[in-house]
């Protein structure tokens, strides 16, 4: 990868005390006037980033191994991105696609049919949001096989609206008391090869995990009510589960030949973040709906359903859209960004940091008995902390361990995310375009944080 020129230096610095006295001052502020079911997991605020560094307020430097959510994977504030939207702003700032058709929108749909996975006919549409993409896709998969019943996996994370919260698996905090949920959503068990019960020859295939899943569709479901399976090839907010070799192909192949619409959602683990475009690639998978959002657009609010054409367009003109779905200046965005990932072969560059992270949480889980599981793809690294001498046994999720971890690494500089059923995962975003020193001052603070706990 050739070096990317950014405006600040690329290090993390703490000045003084933390958070500083700019960001406790706008801590006050907020309390009094933002609802206080928005949190926030890091408390500075951000007054610029660029590349992998976050600067708040009071001028500490933090490296960013969460990217926003997996938002900024070219950079916080990618050269290529910030010209393509100063230019877009300039011309015009929405005109709304079903009233006034504008180019972006046209060239983002070529570039997400021909960069999702298969080589069939594509069409695409465009959202705001990954939740307005996944309610989308159940539309349209609803729509062409004329069927209601959508399954959803353990540990599934699909988004916050009415559909998408019945879709998530976790309560406590995306459910928890705002109930009644949409009708017709079944859920079923996933692979998850750290907490599998043994299969019939030890552990348990992906194959079986799959033929567990299909069972249970066809005796409580019926396949002929079925208009699609949703899942996540790598799960998000569930904790970075990585389904065992053949789950997925065996659900994909299932799906074909009952009908069944076969959506990936790739809204976390597209665009580059796996080592490959999608993460679907990494087992040949190609899903009939990809949903998309994220690392999209560099940063800027743009979702999208791709899918097979046949089954995109059977949906009656005007069944789909909304107001700024697929907003020029986002689509300029989107395409600035995914030039960019062209440009670095980011799907490499996250391959290269998947394997400068993986070695190291291992030798890491070598030195503490607290790290009972290492896995993901790619740059979608994560480790699952246990409770002391439990990793090989009952496996006793540490959710304390994490925060403190994320916590102290947070004083030094290093911002991580958790995630996890549980909530005792930590895991690692970081924008792709990360130096390997950069990086690996990061592991370095989080290595000490993990021993420390
Ligand atoms: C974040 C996420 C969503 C929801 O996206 P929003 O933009 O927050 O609505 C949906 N699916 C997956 C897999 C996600 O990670």
């Amino acid at each position: 990868m050739t070096a990317i020129a950014t405006r600040l230096e690329q290090a993390r610095r703490i000045t003084g005390s933390f958070p500083g006295p700019r960001s406790q001052e706008l801590a006050r502020r907020r309390s009094a006037v933002v609802a206080a079911g928005v949190a926030s997991s890091v408390p500075v605020y951000a007054a610029d980033a660029d590349g992998a560094i976050v600067r708040d307020v009071d001028g500490n430097q933090f490296i960013d191994l969460g990217s926003g959510i997996a938002v900024t994977s070219v950079g916080a504030s990618d050269r290529a991105v910030v010209a393509a939207v100063r230019d877009a702003v300039e011309h015009f700032t929405h005109t709304c696609f079903m009233v006034t058709p504008y180019e972006g929108y046209v060239a983002v749909a070529e570039q997400l049919n021909e960069l999702t996975p298969g080589d069939h006919e594509k069409r695409t549409v465009l959202f705001n949001s990954g939740a307005e993409a996944v309610e989308n896709a159940v539309k349209v998969a609803r729509l062409a096989t004329g069927r209601n019943a959508v399954v959803v996996f353990d540990h599934a994370y699909h988004g916050r609206t009415n559909l998408t919260m019945a879709l998530t698996a976790k309560s406590m905090p995306y459910k928890h008391g705002f109930g009644p949920f949409a009708p017709e959503v079944y859920r079923v068990p996933m692979s998850y090869p750290y907490r599998e019960e043994a299969g019939i020859a030890g552990k348990m295939t992906g194959e079986e995990a799959a033929r567990r899943a299909i069972g249970m569709i066809e005796k409580q479901i019926g396949a002929d009510q079925v208009a699609a399976i949703l899942i996540e090839p790598v799960q998000g907010e569930g904790g970075f589960i990585v389904p065992a070799e053949g789950f997925l192909p065996t659900l994909a192949a299932w799906a074909k030949e009952t009908g069944v619409v076969f959506i990936a959602d790739e809204v976390q683990s597209g665009f580059c973040r796996t080592g490959a475009w999608f993460a679907s690639e990494h087992e040949h998978v190609v899903p009939d709906l990809v949903t998309m959002a994220k690392g999209i657009a560099g940063g800027l609010p743009l979702s999208a359903v791709t899918g097979r054409a046949e089954l995109m367009d059977a949906v009656h003109g005007g069944g789909l859209g909304g107001t700024y779905g697929g907003n020029p200046v986002a689509c300029a965005a989107a395409l600035a960004a995914i030039q960019t990932m062209k440009d670095q072969d980011l799907p490499a560059r996250a391959g290269h940091i998947g394997d400068i992270i993986a070695p190291r949480l291992r030798a890491l889980a070598e030195k503490t008995d607290i790290i009972g599981d290492v896995r993901g793809r790619g740059a979608m690294m994560a480790i699952e902390l246990v409770k002391p001498g439990t990793a090989g046994t009952t496996k006793e999720p540490n959710p304390e361990a994490a925060k403190s971890i994320v916590q102290a690494a947070l004083a030094e500089g290093v911002i991580l995310l958790t995630c996890g059923t549980y909530g005792n995962v930590i895991r690692l975003l970081p924008p792709l375009v990360i130096s390997d020193e950069l990086l690996a001052d990061a592991l370095d603070v989080l290595e000490a944080a993990v021993l420390a706990a």
